[in-house]
């Protein structure tokens, strides 16, 4: 199991910042929040009716209450792994391949 941590702040800051095109669908590139348009169709960016933010916070929330007790279920196992993800999208996804390696040979380790 990975349990990617995020500050709450950060996640409701990330999401209420998304926008996605009105007309597509498509997400917009969250480096350049400037642009207002889509970059598939030109179709006017708009944030999703469910990235609100007291929406998001509702989210969080039930995935809080829903998601803790499996932690505490699961966090002294050798295959449970705590992962930052207030961090680059490249640097979670290289400590999620690295959990990924470390469950395999834990997992292997328990066949012979
Ligand atoms: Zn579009």
């Amino acid at each position: 199991m990975m349990h990617i941590v995020v500050p709450v702040e950060v996640l409701v800051g990330r999401l209420h910042a998304r926008r996605v095109c009105g007309v597509c669908g498509t997400n917009a590139d969250p480096t350049k929040p400037d642009v207002g348009v889509c970059a598939s169709c030109g179709g006017a960016l708009v944030t999703r009716a469910d990235d609100d933010e007291q929406v998001v916070r509702n989210r969080l929330q039930i995935y809080e209450d829903r998601t803790a007790p499996l932690v505490n279920y699961y966090q002294d196992r050798p295959t449970f792994f705590t992962i930052d993800g207030n961090v680059s999208p490249d640097t979670v996804a290289g400590a999620m391949k690295d959990a990924l390696a470390s469950a395999m040979a834990v997992a292997e380790g328990g066949t012979r």
